[in-house]
């Protein structure tokens, strides 16, 4: 087993990450010709947006705050094997006991031997995005086991037979005469006049969840947040679920990314100041649960804690792109990305979507195995402002397009078309005797303008640069030729 910082390096890498085949241009080609989602979209987004700059506003040392966040958690990721090896020693010792997994198959198989061993055969869940990147739901009903999210919008999207598309927000496609339908549909005794006004969806959907919460023997949650110092997890949430899923059942179980963990409370309150205002513009959480072990008669009397690797490892191996992994899920980099507002999360076919999914996902799965996502961007660099933990997405986008450059420059004998047109642009722009040809020579595309003065669509091999985007029409006389017949005569 090879090792980096003292840890070992763990293989094989972001299974269960990827949910879709298909390449993000020609996913988004289909989300962007939905207009109802383009809407749905644009309203939740502006929204929350909103919500969160007012919050932020308030704050008057928000960047001092960010920039605490970012040495936090540059400062756990350099001493992480520490830090986690202090985790295990402090959960066991009250009482929980820690399961290490490399990948999603080792996770799925460890939680789904936990629930077995109870009997259980319906459990309850906690939001969690790293239960979604293990595909746990999926292995817990292929083995018999029922799993029934909990929190309102994983609900609604579980019921409706769909997969989430945003981190915070998982249902943000949905608007709520969709979701009326999906209730009326899939819930056995909802009032058949359902109307779609937000409280009678809600309370619909309460005591719905109300009989699962009191029957379910089993819990399944993830973490915002594991303090190593004293071995105590935590889930920020805003709906009571958690904490209801949290306290009841007689068995919590745990599955959380390695990184999630900081080393004391002192570096935790940076972050539940960080994470409420950022994700969903409010100033604190409404509901913050964290427990410790097992205590005797209270709760869950059986804690497991699954600590997952799953491509975090080889992140970490990165100098530049294990940045990523300070993302603390806030999802205020979705909410002001123009490409996520057009084409949604489903494009991006990874369980992380927009400008963090576009970084963290080709990462964990391998940057070869999932080329397209970080060409996902416009680097506009809005993501980077909004980012509570500073994380440079935009600089990260150009290391990977790099990485993946630079690796099919080493698996190919021939160079890519997009090398060849680099290379002769370069040829090109050496020499002024050349680039005014080329100026002169580029209005042979002129034919191609369409309506707005824009090319929507070359022949090959210039349709490569077509096929995703359009291009200004040149114009009738270059710059050069304007110098020389206005200046040159004077
Ligand atoms: S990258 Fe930053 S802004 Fe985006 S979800 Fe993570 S913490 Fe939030």
């Amino acid at each position: 087993m090879s090792t980096y910082l003292g840890m070992p390096t763990l293989a094989p890498r972001g299974v269960g990450l990827l949910r879709g085949d298909l390449p993000f241009p020609a996913a988004a080609r289909t989300a962007l010709a939905d207009t109802q989602l383009r809407r749905n979209l644009g309203h939740a987004t502006s929204t929350i947006r909103a919500k969160r700059a007012a919050v932020v506003g308030e704050v008057g040392d928000w960047e001092e705050l960010r920039r605490a966040g970012e040495a936090i958690k540059t400062a756990t990721m350099a001493r992480l094997e520490e830090h986690l090896e202090r985790l295990e020693r402090e959960v066991a010792a009250r009482g929980g006991v820690v399961h290490w997994a490399r990948d999603a198959t080792e996770a799925n198989r460890i939680v789904t031997d936990l629930v077995r061993a109870t009997g259980a055969d319906e459990v309850i869940k906690v939001k969690s995005m790293v239960t979604q990147e293990i595909g746990l739901n999926d292995a817990l009903a292929q083995a018999g086991i029922a799993a029934v999210e909990t929190d309102l919008a994983e609900l609604i999207v579980q019921l409706g037979g769909d997969t989430p598309s945003h981190i915070l927000v998982p249902a943000i496609h949905r608007n709520r005469a969709e979701i009326r339908e999906i209730f009326r549909r899939e819930m056995p005794d909802v009032d058949p006049g359902l109307t779609d006004d937000p409280r009678a969806l809600a309370m619909a959907a309460r005591s719905h969840l109300r009989r699962k919460f009191l029957s379910a023997r089993v819990a399944i949650s993830g973490a915002n947040f594991a303090v190593a110092e004293t071995g105590t997890l935590l889930v920020v949430e805003s709906e009571g679920n958690g904490r209801m899923c949290l306290t009841l059942p007689q068995t919590l179980i745990t599955v959380m990314g390695i990184e999630k963990i900081v080393p004391t409370w002192y570096d935790l309150e940076v972050f539940l100041q960080l994470l409420p205002r950022s994700s969903t513009g409010e100033r604190m959480n409404p509901y913050t649960s964290a427990w410790t072990g097992v205590t005797p008669d209270d709760g869950p009397q059986e804690f497991h804690l699954v600590l997952l690797d799953n491509g975090r490892t080889a992140t970490l191996a990165d100098p530049v792109g294990r940045t990523a992994l300070h993302c603390i899920r806030c999802s205020a980099c979705l909410n002001v990305c123009p490409v996520y507002e057009r084409t949604g999360g489903h494009a991006y076919g990874s369980v992380y979507p927009g400008p963090i999914g576009a970084v963290l996902t080709p990462q964990l799965t391998g940057v070869e195995d999932n080329p397209s996502l970080p060409y996902a961007s416009s680097l506009c660099g809005a993501c980077f402002d909004a980012c509570p933990v500073r994380i440079d997405i935009p600089s990260l986008l150009v290391h990977l397009r790099a990485r993946h450059v630079e690796e099919q420059r080493a698996h190919r004998r021939t160079p890519t078309a997009e090398a060849i047109t680099m290379a002769a642009a370069s040829w090109v722009m050496a020499d002024p005797g050349r680039f005014s040809a080329a100026g002169r020579a580029a209005r042979i595309a002129r034919p191609f303008t369409g309506r707005r003065g824009r090319i929507r669509t070359l022949p090959p091999p210039l349709s490569a640069w077509t096929s995703a985007r359009d291009a200004p029409a040149p114009p009738p006389e270059t710059f050069r030729e304007w110098w020389s017949r206005t200046r040159e005569r004077q």
